[in-house]
């Protein structure tokens, strides 16, 4: 798989686009700028991998818009060498920018079809990071504690178990909220049952489910 002139072109526009909506974390807008998002997408969407939209990919979810992966990214505050846990692989494209910025990144995703096509994305643009096929609602206690935890599906409550799983100073980002609309929350562990909660505009987002989906 390639990335292309035109595509790097495309990336640069999308950046700016992405500055003017007000993301200013300049480790983010590299991430976008270097991950060729259109190779997390079917090959005959290439026109639309650098418009600000989410998309479909298979099993009926989506690839997050650029603008919500540069939100959930900067509200995640990502330093080099960072555990992050992330809860819904899907196409893998977060979890690119993640490893893109320094993070050593977990990611789980309950559909085993997206699990199996995000892994091999990943090792042939030559990223590195741990792929789980189950369920994100039980996190990852072995690998945890971690310095941050995103959920790229929406849920109605913060899911307790993952709270536990996050350090100190840690920070979950999480769209909650019903089907119809959410909002991007942070919640920092400030120590062992302190946690403070801020939010962050609305979003969109397919919901997070129970149970993991084995097959076509
Ligand atoms: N981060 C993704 C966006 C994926 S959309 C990207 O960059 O492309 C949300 C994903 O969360 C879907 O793939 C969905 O299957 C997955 N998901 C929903 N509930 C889940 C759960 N309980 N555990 C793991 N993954 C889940």
């Amino acid at each position: 798989m390639t990335d292309t002139f035109e595509a790097k072109g495309k990336r640069k526009k999308l950046v700016a686009e992405l500055r003017q909506k007000g993301i200013s974390d300049e480790e983010v807008l590299r991430a976008i700028d270097t991950v060729p998002r259109h190779l997390f997408m079917d090959p005959a969407f290439l026109i639309h991998a650098y418009v600000d939209k989410a998309f479909p990919i298979t099993s009926g979810q989506t690839i997050s818009q650029p603008y919500t992966v540069a939100v959930q990214s900067s509200l995640l505050r990502v330093k080099r060498r960072d555990k992050i846990l992330e809860i819904g692989t899907g196409s893998g494209y977060q979890a690119a920018i993640l490893a893109e910025m320094g993070a050593k990144v977990y990611t789980i995703e309950r559909f085993r079809e997206l699990f199996v096509k995000a892994q091999s994305i990943f090792t042939s643009l030559g990223y590195s990071a741990d792929f789980f096929y189950g369920d994100g609602y039980d996190g990852m206690p072995q690998y945890g504690p971690f310095d941050g935890i995103i959920i790229t599906a929406a849920v109605a409550e913060v899911p307790e178990v993952l709270l536990q799983q996050l350090k100190t100073g840690g920070r979950l980002v999480v769209p909650l909220g019903d089907s119809n609309s959410q909002v991007m929350t942070v919640v920092e562990r400030t120590g062992p049952d302190g946690f403070e909660q801020s939010e962050h505009g609305n979003f969109v987002f397919v919901p997070m489910l129970k149970g993991t989906v084995n097959g076509k």
